[in-house]
C-alpha cells in the first residue's frame, strides 16, 4: 500500500524550556524523541506526536535560545493545523482562554470549523474540528484529557507566488490531488489518508518575501513507505521536473532526501520505517537524551553544551 500525506513539520524556536512546556503541557503532546539536530549537536532536536509517534502526527523543533523572530512571507509555510475531535473546539477555547494563549474567534473554512492560535514563538497554529475521530489514539498521558486530545495533523498551508508549480509536485510526485477551492486557497489532498492528508497552497499576491527566524517552520518532510518508494520519487522529481534531491540522510528514527521546490520551500521525503521506537522502548519515547551512533562518543561535552529543560 502506498503512505502519502505529511510524514512531520520542523520549526525553529526560541528557549528550548518554554518550547517543551507549551507543546507537551499547554497541547498535550507527546514528546517522542528528545535528540540533537545531527548538523549542529549543540542544539536540541525535540519531535512532539501522538502515543506512538506515528507519521503524520510529528511536529518538531530545533530550539534556539537567542534566535530572532522570524517574518512570515512568501515562499514559506504559513500554518501548521492538527485534528481534533469535533466536539472538542469549545473546551480548547476556554483552555487558551485560560492559560493566556492568543487565539483567533472560531471560524469556517471549507465548511470545517477552525481555532487558530499561536504559540510563545508566535508560530502559526490551528485546529480543525473533525467529525468521527473520537475513537482515534490521542495522548492521554499529559494535562489534555483523551476525549479532546490531539489527533494528529490535519494540514499546512503555504503561500507560493505561483501555486501551480507546486501543485504539480504535490499531483505528480507526492500522491496529492486537487479537491477545491476557496478564496485564494487551493487545496490539495492525498488520497484517504486521514492524518496530514492535506496541503492548502495560498496564492502570495506579491507578499514579501518570508525570513527565517523563531516561530518560522523549517520544513514540511512528505512520507514515503520505504526506501524504494521515496527513490521512485526522487526519480519522478529529476525525470519530470529537474529537480535534484540531496542524498540519501540516515536520520535515525527515518531516511531522508531533500529539495526545494518551485515556490522556494524547503521540502523533504522521510520514509515510514524504522520509527522512533528503534532505539528506545516504545512506553518511555522522549525520556532519555537519544544520540545517533556518530554522536555517542560526544556525548559528555553534548549533555554539558545543551541548556538544562529538567
Ligand atoms: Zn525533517
Amino acid at each position: 500500500m502506498r503512505s502519502n500525506g505529511i510524514h512531520h513539520v520542523t520549526a525553529i524556536a526560541g528557549p528550548a524550556r518554554r518550547n517543551l512546556d507549551f507543546y507537551t503541557r499547554v497541547l498535550g503532546l507527546r514528546l517522542v524523541k528528545k535528540t540533537v539536530n545531527f548538523d549542529d549537536p549543540g542544539t536540541y532536536h525535540f519531535y512532539y506526536g501522538d502515543e506512538a509517534g506515528q507519521p503524520g502526527t510529528i511536529l518538531t523543533f530545533f530550539p534556539w535560545a537567542h534566535v530572532a523572530p522570524g517574518r512570515l512571507g512568501s515562499g514559506e509555510t504559513q500554518e501548521t493545523v492538527f485534528r481534533v475531535p469535533e466536539g472538542a473546539i469549545g473546551y480548547w477555547v476556554q483552555r487558551f482562554v485560560e492559560k493566556g494563549v492568543p487565539h483567533q474567534a472560531v471560524e469556517q473554512r471549507f465548511g470545517e470549523t477552525v481555532l487558530a492560535f499561536k504559540d510563545p514563538d508566535g508560530m502559526r497554529l490551528a485546529l480543525v474540528a473533525v467529525p468521527g475521530i473520537g475513537n482515534e489514539p490521542g495522548w492521554a498521558g499529559g494535562d489534555v484529557p483523551a476525549e479532546h486530545a490531539i489527533r494528529g495533523f490535519h494540514s499546512v498551508s503555504l503561500l507560493l507566488e505561483d501555486t501551480a508549480a507546486t501543485g504539480a509536485i504535490l499531483d505528480d510526485v507526492l500522491g496529492f490531488k486537487e479537491i477545491g477551492r476557496e478564496g485564494a486557497m487551493v487545496r490539495y489532498r492525498a488520497g484517504d489518508t486521514a492524518i496530514g492528508g492535506i496541503v492548502d497552497l495560498q496564492a502570495a499576491g506579491g507578499a514579501l518575501p518570508s525570513r527565517p527566524g523563531a516561530g518560522s517552520v523549517h520544513h514540511i518532510a512528505f512520507r514515503a513507505a520505504d526506501d524504494a518508494a521515496q527513490a521512485e520519487m526522487v526519480k519522478r522529481l529529476a525525470d519530470n521536473h529537474r529537480l535534484i534531491t540531496t542524498e540519501q540522510k540516515d536520520r535515525a528514527y527515518f531516511r531522508s532526501v531533500y529539495f526545494r521546490e518551485p515556490g522556494r520551500v524547503l521540502f523533504e521525503i522521510a520514509t515510514d520505517i524504522p520509527g522512533f521506537a528503534v532505539d528506545e522502548p516504545a512506553d518511555t519515547l522522549g525520556r532519555a537524551l537519544k544520540l545517533p551512533r556518530f554522536l555517542e562518543p560526544h556525548r559528555a561535552e553534548i549533555e554539558r553544551v545543551l541548556p538544562d529543560v529538567a
